[in-house]
C-alpha cells in the first residue's frame, strides 16, 4: 500500500491541485493531516476536492478556529483576520464537513494527528525534546504530523514522527508545495515538492482583502 501524505493546504487551491496531479496515479490512498482551510482564498473549493476525491482527513487548529472551538486570541493578528474571513465565506455544507473531522486517526501501519498526541490541534513538534511525550503515546511505529509547515523526521527508540511539510503555505524557505509518499511495505517516506502558480493565489488573496503579510510570505516560503 502506498499513501500520499499531505498537510496544511490552507485554502490554496492551486497548490492542492498541483500536488494531487503529482500524487494521484502514484498512490493507493491520500491522507490529509488537517488545516484544509485558513490563510488562503479558496477554503470551500479545497474542502470540496478533499470530499470528492475521497481523501481521508483530520482537523487542524484552523478548522477548530473557523468552527469557533479555538479562540481567535490563540492567533497573531494577521492569521486571526484570515480566520474571520474564512468564517464568513465558508458554506454550511463545508462547515458541517470540517465539524465531522476527527483529531486523530489510526491506519494499519501508522497514526496521524495535526499537532501532537498530547495536544492534537495546538502543539508544535519541532525537535526531539518536545516530541518525547508524543513518542510515549504512540501505538504504531510511525506518526505523521503537520502544523509546523516544515518537513521533518524525528526518530526515538524504533519509532518515527514524520512531517511532510505544507501544501499551501510552506515555511522552510522553499515556496513550492510540499507532500510525501509513504510506502507502507518498505516503511519508506519520500519527501517531494511541486511548483504551482503562486501569483494566481496572491492575486485572489488581494481581491479578497486578506492581509499583505500572508500574501507576500507565499512567494518566499516562510
Ligand atoms: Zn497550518
Amino acid at each position: 500500500m502506498r499513501y500520499g501524505i499531505i498537510a496544511d493546504i490552507h485554502g490554496n487551491l492551486e497548490a492542492l491541485l498541483a500536488v494531487l496531479f503529482e500524487l494521484e496515479d502514484k498512490v493507493d490512498q491520500i491522507v490529509c493531516l488537517g488545516d484544509i482551510v485558513g490563510y488562503g482564498p479558496n477554503p470551500n473549493e479545497c474542502c470540496e476536492i478533499i470530499k470528492q476525491r475521497k481523501i481521508i482527513s483530520i482537523a487542524g487548529n484552523h478548522e477548530k478556529a473557523v468552527l469557533k472551538e479555538l479562540p481567535l486570541t490563540w492567533f497573531y493578528p494577521d492569521p486571526a483576520t484570515a480566520v474571520r474571513w474564512t468564517q464568513k465565506i465558508m458554506l454550511t455544507e463545508n462547515l458541517e464537513y470540517i465539524r465531522g473531522l476527527p483529531l486523530t486517526l489510526d491506519f494499519p501501519e501508522f497514526q496521524i494527528v495535526h499537532g501532537s498526541l498530547l495536544n492534537p490541534a495546538e502543539e508544535y513538534l519541532t525537535k526531539l525534546e518536545e516530541a518525547l511525550p508524543t513518542f510515549d503515546l504512540m501505538t504504531k511505529p510511525i506518526l505523521f504530523v503537520g502544523h509546523t509547515h516544515r518537513p521533518l523526521e524525528l526518530t526515538h527508540e524504533e519509532k518515527k514522527i514524520i512531517n511532510p511539510g505544507s501544501v499551501g503555505q510552506p515555511r522552510d524557505g522553499d515556496p513550492r508545495g510540499a507532500f510525501l509518499i509513504f510506502d507502507a511495505q518498505k516503511g519508506e517516506a519520500e519527501w517531494l515538492r511541486v511548483d504551482y502558480n503562486i501569483e494566481a493565489v496572491q492575486g485572489r488573496m488581494k481581491e479578497a482583502g486578506l492581509p499583505i503579510f500572508l500574501i507576500e510570505r507565499l512567494r518566499r516560503g516562510v
